[in-house]
């Protein structure tokens, strides 16, 4: 397989090429065309199996692919990630893969000042990568909008349920439209995690690499 056979946008496929990746991994492989159709995925991956090119990739191309919701200052990509190191590295991943289709992308985590991520929060934001504790303090805050979001990822599950975060994603979950696509990644699939992706995914494609 080629990335240049898999439907992603030119400005997507320079990127790739601008970063030096060549071939698909498998995960991307398998990931890639689902995810450009708009299906549900459940992908049971690791971190370093290039698992954030395979949702970023097809993500940023449906973004560039569909109008703006009509209701400003909106979040319209949201990842969430367990860690700050881990959401300071995708963000910066959705960075260099759209860095050619002039995105909106900011990171938000706890332990550093609300002020610059309030900023970023009202303007409105193509993709929004946040740790779960932190983004639930801005909800109830008011400072961002989540009914224009039309693809979620939830990365690395099962550490997010090991850190205590169930509640807060749970709560996340209930204000997003029902009408959305849904990415749910885990490195192990232990019956409470099976359990929620059953609940926030609809007939969603199955990747395991
Ligand atoms: P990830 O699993 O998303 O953390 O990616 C692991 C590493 O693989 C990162 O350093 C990526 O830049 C790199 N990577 C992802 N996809 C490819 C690819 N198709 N070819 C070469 N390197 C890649």
């Amino acid at each position: 397989t080629k990335f240049s056979d898999l439907g992603l946008a030119e400005s997507v496929l320079r990127a790739l090429t601008t970063e030096g990746y060549e071939t698909p991994t498998p995960i991307q492989a398998q990931a890639i065309p689902p995810l450009l159709a708009g299906h549900d995925l459940l992908g049971i991956a690791q971190t370093g199996t290039g698992k954030t090119c395979a949702f970023a990739a097809p993500l940023i191309t449906r973004l560039l692919q569909y109008p703006e919701h009509p209701r400003p200052k909106q979040t319209r990509i949201l990842v969430l990630a367990p860690t700050r190191e881990l959401a300071a590295q995708i963000g910066e991943s959705f960075k260099a893969y759209g860095r050619f289709a002039g995105l909106r992308i900011a990171t938000v985590f706890g332990g550093v000042g609300f002020g610059p991520q309030v900023a970023a929060l009202t303007r409105g934001l193509d993709v929004l990568v946040a740790t779960p504790g932190r983004l639930l303090d801005h909800m109830q805050q008011g400072n961002l909008r989540l009914e224009g979001t039309s693809a979620v990822v939830l990365d690395e599950a099962d550490h997010m349920l090991d850190l205590g975060f169930l509640v807060p994603i749970r709560k996340i979950f209930s204000k997003l439209p029902k009408r959305r696509q849904t990415l749910f990644f885990s490195a192990t699939m232990p019956s409470e995690i099976a359990t929620l992706a059953g609940e926030m995914l609809h007939q969603p494609s199955k990747v395991s690499v």
